[in-house]
């Protein structure tokens, strides 16, 4: 199978810094809304996608939802008129249940906006990206995807399909110098970790060589420098950061 013809042009290529437009999925609050709120403080554009519609100040805020293709697509070619430098897909939700009693609809909830919705995040930015040959995405996994978890069968296949999504995106895209990478982190302090029983989070914290739960700006970091020019040649590979949980996987 062919991929699409590399970038030819030997022309020095402008480099990828502010001010640059950035999509981000799942901005309303946690990762998401902590990443967006990063690119704006540096002076990008920042587009802001969730199903409520909320963002932090300094991001366009956006009412959609990523399991709907053709309104993300809208999002791309009218608000952005096609051209996204910096994809960050962030939309997730993590349903759980053992996966032989769990509900059906959260199997496909799980999939749907964590799997499909990065994929469809994806295909709406990569034309432009391709247009323009240059271009950055990190999907944020999860070290679920690798470490798997009781009642998160759903979560943990959607997100080991991330982490295959952005192996396969790096592979067809890095002649047009488009890096596609993933991030996975542990177990972070944000509204999706906050119903954990007190039980569940001390087990979880037993496993976690640094003894504490990550913050929303310690994922940021890894974000921001995939998306800036020092990560040029990092391309497929999954940046975890999740204080040692998950290593040696
Ligand atoms: P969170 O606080 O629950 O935020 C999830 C975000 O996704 C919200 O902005 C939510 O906004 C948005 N979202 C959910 N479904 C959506 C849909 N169908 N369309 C558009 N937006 C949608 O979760 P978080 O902890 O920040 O997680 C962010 C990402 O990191 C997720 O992909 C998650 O799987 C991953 N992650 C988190 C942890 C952790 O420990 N927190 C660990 C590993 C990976 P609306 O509700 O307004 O739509």
């Amino acid at each position: 199978m062919r991929t699409y013809p590399p970038a030819v042009s030997t022309a020095r290529q402008a480099p990828l810094v502010p001010p640059r437009t950035v999509l981000v999925t799942g901005a309303s609050r946690g990762i998401g809304a902590d990443v967006a709120a990063a690119f704006a403080r540096a002076g990008d554009r920042v587009l802001g996608v969730s199903r409520s519609g909320t963002a932090p100040d300094g991001v366009e805020a956006i009412s959609c939802d990523v399991r709907d293709a053709g309104a993300l697509t809208s999002v791309v070619t009218e608000q952005a008129r096609g051209h996204v430098d910096v994809l960050v897909a962030a939309a997730g939700v993590a349903p759980t249940g053992l996966a032989a009693r769990g509900a059906e609809v959260d199997w496909h909830l799980a999939l749907d906006t964590n799997l499909t919705g990065a994929f469809h995040a994806a295909r709406a930015v990569v034309p432009g990206m391709l247009q323009r040959r240059q271009g950055r995405i990190v999907l944020i996994s999860s070290v679920m995807a690798t470490r798997g978890g009781v009642g998160l069968a759903a979560y943990g296949a959607a997100k080991a399909g991330v982490e295959g999504l952005a192996r396969s995106l790096a592979r067809e895209l890095a002649g047009r110098r488009i890096t596609v990478n993933a991030v996975a982190p542990g177990f972070i302090d944000t509204e999706m970790t906050a119903h954990l029983s007190p039980q569940a989070r001390a087990d979880y914290l037993a496993q976690i060589p640094a003894g504490r739960l990550g913050t929303v700006s310690e994922v940021t970091a890894a974000v921001t420098f995939l998306a800036s020019p020092a990560a040029s040649y990092v391309t497929g590979t999954v940046l975890s950061v999740d204080g040692g949980m998950g290593m040696g996987r």
